[in-house]
């Protein structure tokens, strides 16, 4: 029986050593080492807590999960699990719970190529303390990224293979977070294996998803952390030696705000999160770096679609228990084109094949098919996403490289993106370029923007925002350092005791691969340089236990 993690909100006390604001990939690290390092720990969260079973897994379900802000509209709970914001430029889509993106990610795990970690827009020290491989090997001995070993049998892997003709490399498993094989991991809860139903990115209800809500928060429980869920924290301010965290329920109508004092905060509520955070804080009177809200980058992130081919791609997601009972599916990723430049880092590209959760089914006649708005709620039509026509829906998952010129600003009670000309970058020409080739290859239809008649138009959007409180060596160039230590100025290298930012918004450029590690890895090792400067041990008696070897802080 899977045990609920967070705690009533009544519950949270006044003060704690720590508190984190967020809970997806930096803040499960932030939680559990600090945990383990004996620290008391209160994590925030914005969204609600999902138990497996509980994801969405048919339209209404899903509908009433959505939330969507933009300028001044808004609509859906602001604690609901996909959280879209559209903007003038570009649109983000992000994850709202706890366990954050990890939630509804399709668990693609990938190590950027060194090219990337040699841009001097890095901090120099990131690249020769060592710490950073330690980092990557302490995100994969918790999160397990595995290839799926049948991966070349799956229905859409064959499907991408011929799509391959057309970009001249053949696609190799995709490395995901996902048991593939019943187990108990790391964090000591069991796992069953994935039973290949294709629902990742609406949330797995087999539990095979090896997520935050799975590894690194049960493992900050079992430390001694308290997490609070359907809180939104809005500012922070210094208070005595250390900080006060102002939050209120993430829905108004549940009751007045509060706040909590801790002698370290760390910021991890996502790029659009976190930046939001210090923007409101700074507007309070918080000194910070100039470069808050800057460098954002959609990572060349992309999904477009290709349909009328040859092939049969079985794309769509049965979910669980199963809608439809054919071959199976596989997880939203099983396989990867990569496609490196050897002479242009940003020419790189690699084409994931990806799944459509089962819950979107119904929705798919109405956005693919001609007339389909009329035929879309007839049952036999929803089957037929399995063996008609939808059963060719080719779903391409790109990324690759931008010039993280977007800005995060704040707007209307939140924050939006600035990007004038963000969809003529040349990524998106060159991604056409690709996924035409590969559509041509198989007698497919390349469509780019099947949401081309709503509110979102043809403007680009990603599921990778990046940037907002980027590194640097000081605050001149970064808002944090390579500790992930907020700068406590507008120049200079000095920086706040006890504030860390730790999430995807320190990253202050496109890495070309789905950044989950990455941001796990930087996460690890900033915890890493905070117990090396607080003299802090990590506990590894629950992983010893469990036969896992303890990482060392080297
Ligand atoms: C559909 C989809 C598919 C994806 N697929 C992949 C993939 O295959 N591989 C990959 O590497 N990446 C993938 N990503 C991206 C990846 O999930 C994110 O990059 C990652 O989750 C970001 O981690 P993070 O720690 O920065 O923050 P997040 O995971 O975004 O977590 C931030 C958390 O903070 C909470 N929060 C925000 N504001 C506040 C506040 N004011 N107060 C309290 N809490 C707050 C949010 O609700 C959220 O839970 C995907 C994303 C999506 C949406
Ligand atoms: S394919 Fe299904 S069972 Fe496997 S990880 Fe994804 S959602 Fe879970």
């Amino acid at each position: 029986m899977q045990q609920r993690l967070s705690s009533p909100r009544e519950e949270i006390g006044s003060a704690y050593d720590v508190v984190v604001v967020g809970s997806g990939y930096g803040g499960g690290v932030a939680a559990s080492r600090l945990a383990r390092a004996g620290q008391s720990v209160c994590v925030i969260e914005k969204g609600k807590e999902f138990l497996t079973g509980e994801f969405p897994g048919r339209l209404p379900e899903l509908r009433r999960e959505l939330q969507v802000h933009g300028g001044k509209m808004r609509s859906g709970s602001r604690a609901g699990l996909f959280d879209f914001r559209l903007g003038s430029d570009i649109h983000v889509l992000v994850g709202c719970g706890l366990g954050g993106g990890s939630l509804i990610n399709a668990g693609v795990a990938l190590e950027p190529e060194a090219r990337v970690f040699a841009d001097p827009v890095w901090p120099e020290e990131l690249r020769s303390d060592g710490l950073l491989a330690q980092g990557f090997a302490r995100a994969s001995a918790m999160l397990r990224p595995m290839r799926y070993a049948k991966a070349a049998d799956l229905t859409k892997v064959r499907a991408l293979e011929a799509a391959s003709a057309g970009l001249g490399r053949a696609p190799v498993a995709a490395p995901v977070v996902v048991s593939f094989e019943e187990t108990v991991n790391p964090a000591g809860v069991a796992q069953p294996a994935c039973t290949l139903c294709g629902d990742c990115c609406s949330g797995c209800n087999v539990g095979a998803k090896n997520t935050v809500a799975m590894t690194y928060l049960p493992d900050a429980r079992a430390h001694g952390a308290e997490m609070f869920t359907e809180l939104s924290v809005s500012h922070i301010e210094k208070h005595g030696a250390g900080w006060r965290v102002h939050f209120a329920p993430s829905d108004a109508k549940d009751g007045a705000g509060g706040h909590v004092d801790a002698k370290t905060v760390i910021l991890a509520a996502g790029t659009l999160g976190s930046t939001e955070i210090l923007l409101r804080s700074r507007e309070k009177g918080l000194t910070l770096s100039d470069r808050l809200g800057m460098r954002f980058s959609a990572n060349g992130d992309i999904i477009a679609f290709a349909l009328g081919g040859r092939e049969r791609v079985n794309g769509i997601g049965v979910g669980h228990p199963p809608k439809y009972v054919g071959d199976a599916v596989g997880a939203a990723v099983a396989a990867q084109i990569e496609l490196p430049d050897a002479n242009h880092l940003d020419r790189s590209m690699i084409v994931q094949e990806g799944v459509l959760p089962s819950a979107l089914a119904p929705l798919l006649p109405v956005f693919f098919i001609a007339g389909g708005r009329l035929l879309g709620a007839a049952e036999s039509l929803i089957k037929g996403v399995y063996r008609g026509p939808l059963s060719h829906l080719h779903t391409f998952f790109v990324v690759s490289h931008d010039e993280a010129k977007g800005r995060i600003v704040l707007d209307n009670g939140g924050v939006k993106v600035e990007w004038p000309g963000a969809g003529d970058e040349p990524v998106y020409a060159r991604v056409d370029e690709a996924l035409t080739k590969a559509a041509a290859a198989v007698g497919a239809r390349y469509i780019k923007s099947p949401l081309a008649a709503t509110s979102m138009g043809t403007k680009p959007a990603t599921a990778h925002p990046l940037g907002g409180c980027g590194m640097g060596e000081d605050a001149k160039s970064g808002v944090v350092n390579h500790k992930c230590q907020v700068f406590d100025g507008s120049s200079g290298g000095s920086v706040y005791s006890g504030l860390y930012v730790c999430d995807g918004s320190i990253i202050p450029r496109s890495i070309g691969v789905n950044p989950l590690l990455t941001i796990t890895a930087l996460a690890e090792r900033a915890m890493v340089h905070l117990a090396r400067d607080r003299n802090l041990g990590f506990d590894h008696a629950a992983a010893e236990k469990l036969g896992h070897e303890p990482l060392p802080i080297v």
